[in-house]
């Protein structure tokens, strides 16, 4: 246990091999002013419950067990600070003015008042990225997420919206039931449009397709639509959104409208939440009321990467485990960004090693060239093999591969330097050097000068080889494997 001030403590681990887990005050405890023990030491076991839960039931890989201890630990550290923070206003000195920087102004207890509000109604609480919650980046390319004020890590914050079936003013909130469910939150913007009608009906072959996740009693869908609740009829909705996995009976409190309801006024639960009614939106809901992934529902990669996040966290007892994940797009990304700083690495270790190669080789014929000619064709021979050793280095090191730009289906590779007449012609030039070297190392063998001709071949050869590694190492076609990124199933 840390214990910088006696009254602040806070656990340094909350669980054990993630079979042992500790909770409450039992791992963190604060002074009174703060008032948040209990609320933090239930949520504290929520978080833990619904996941050992899930486990035990086999509806969730173990591994999402570590995470009560990443997501806990940060809020309790959160909780201290704010302790701290706030039991200084409580025990300070009051400013006298002013000007009195070292005591309490009324200003600045209001402005902690203010910020711990957030904190204690646990609406400003915010997992980070894991097996569980998605990373933002990811979703800023899924959806704009700054259009929405729903955050990921973030609990999902209700807002009143009407029954479809009774007219009942509704907490959507109320309607997320604490049972071990996820639910996938559709707001599929107005269906008494046929677009928009239509569009929900994709999704809903998708969620009911018993080859996937989605149809698994572990996840259940949610409809909110913008359409005028008179204008819809239930059955005209997709039956995912109403029908139920162990009966032939319907569930009628899944399907909600954002409308006026008759004595409780409007929700207006799309502007709260930022919704655009066109482009409508998915909101991926943990158990535990958190969010873990939103996107817009018009394109059915969105669809199958709902699926691929869903699956990194949930497993169903039919599953085959031989069966690979689809992985999702961070999962993917990070895959391609990893594939390149390998591919990098490595392509820069053979680089190295043919350009000393070719220095080696260089050394050697400056040395032939001083010490070994005995005539003047000997020393001709041994410069033109000495230029064109160094001329093959410069090509190596300066005259690389740069990635390839895409002319319809194939890449097109181009010289990573600048376009001067030497990068122009210099290769050639030195393919017509090795040439000439290598039609005298074939003149000296038919002479039987086997040490010779071994010595005029040796420039073309490492020419030859230069050239074959330099196109080897060329750079990954990182256009085409974005472009697979989303068909790519298993590691
Ligand atoms: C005066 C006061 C006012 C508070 N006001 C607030 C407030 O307004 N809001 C708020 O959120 N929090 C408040 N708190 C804090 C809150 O009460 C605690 O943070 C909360 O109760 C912690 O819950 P817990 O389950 O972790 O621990 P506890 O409630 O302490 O539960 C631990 C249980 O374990 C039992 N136990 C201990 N050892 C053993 C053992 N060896 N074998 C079996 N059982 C054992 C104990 O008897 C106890 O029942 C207040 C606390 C105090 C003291």
């Amino acid at each position: 246990m840390l214990s910088a001030n006696p009254r602040q403590r806070l656990a340094n681990g909350f669980a054990l091999h993630d079979r042992v887990f500790l909770a409450g005050d039992a791992v963190h405890t604060h002074s009174p002013k703060a008032g948040q023990g209990m609320n933090v030491s239930i949520h504290d076991t929520y978080n833990l419950v619904w996941k050992i839960g899930a486990v035990l039931n086999e509806t969730a890989h173990r591994p999402i067990l570590s995470t009560y201890q990443s997501e806990r630990r940060m809020v309790a550290q959160q909780l201290i600070d704010f302790d701290k923070q706030f039991s200084r206003m409580f025990s300070g000195r009051p400013a006298r003015d002013i000007a009195d920087e070292a005591g309490i102004s009324m200003k600045d207890f209001k402005e902690t008042f203010a910020t711990g509000n957030q904190f204690t109604s646990g609406a400003s609480v915010e997992y980070a990225e894991s097996i569980l919650i998605s990373g933002q980046q990811k979703c800023a390319t899924s959806v704009a997420e700054g259009q929405s004020n729903l955050h990921i890590g973030r609990r999902f914050p209700s807002q009143q919206v009407v029954c479809q079936c009774d007219a009942t003013p509704v907490q959507l909130g109320d309607a997320l039931r604490s049972d071990g469910k996820w639910r996938l939150v559709v707001f599929s913007g107005d269906i008494s449009h046929e677009h928009s009608m239509q569009r929900l009906r994709t999704l809903s072959t998708r969620l009911e397709s018993s080859d996937s996740i989605l149809s698994k009693p572990v996840l259940e869908p949610i409809l909110v639509h913008s359409a005028p609740r008179r204008d819809v009829e239930l059955l005209d909705v997709p039956t995912a959104f109403y029908s139920r996995k162990d009966t032939t009976a319907y569930d009628y409190y899944r399907v909600y409208a954002d409308d006026e309801s008759y004595h409780h006024g409007h929700g207006e639960a799309y502007e709260a939440y930022g919704v655009d009614s066109e482009e409508g939106l998915m909101v991926l809901v943990q158990p535990d009321m958190y969010f873990a992934w939103l996107a817009i529902i018009c394109s059915t990669q969105q669809i199958g990467m709902v699926t691929a996040r869903l699956r990194r966290a949930v497993k169903y007892p039919s599953d085959d485990e031989d069966e690979p994940d689809e992985l999702d797009e961070e999962h993917q990304e990070k895959l391609i960004a990893d594939l390149q700083a390998t591919d990098a690495q490595r392509n820069e270790l053979y680089l190295m090693l043919f350009l000393t190669l070719q220095l080696a080789g260089a050394l050697y014929f400056a040395y032939a060239f001083v010490f070994r000619s005995r005539n003047a064709q000997q020393r001709l021979l041994a410069l033109l093999s000495l230029s064109s050793t160094l001329c093959t280095a410069y090509i190596l090191h300066y005259m690389r591969i740069e990635a390839p730009r895409r002319k319809g289906k194939t890449a097109v590779y181009k010289l990573n330097a600048a376009k001067g007449p030497v990068e122009e012609y210099l290769a050639y030039l030195n393919a017509a050097l090795a040439a000439m070297l290598l039609l005298a190392a074939i003149l000296s063998w038919h002479r039987s000068l086997f040490e010779d001709a071994a010595r005029q071949a040796l420039p073309a050869i490492l020419f030859g080889s230069a050239m074959f590694v330099r196109q080897q190492v060329a750079p990954l076609d990182m256009e085409e494997l974005q472009k697979a990124k989303y068909n790519y199933k298993g590691a």
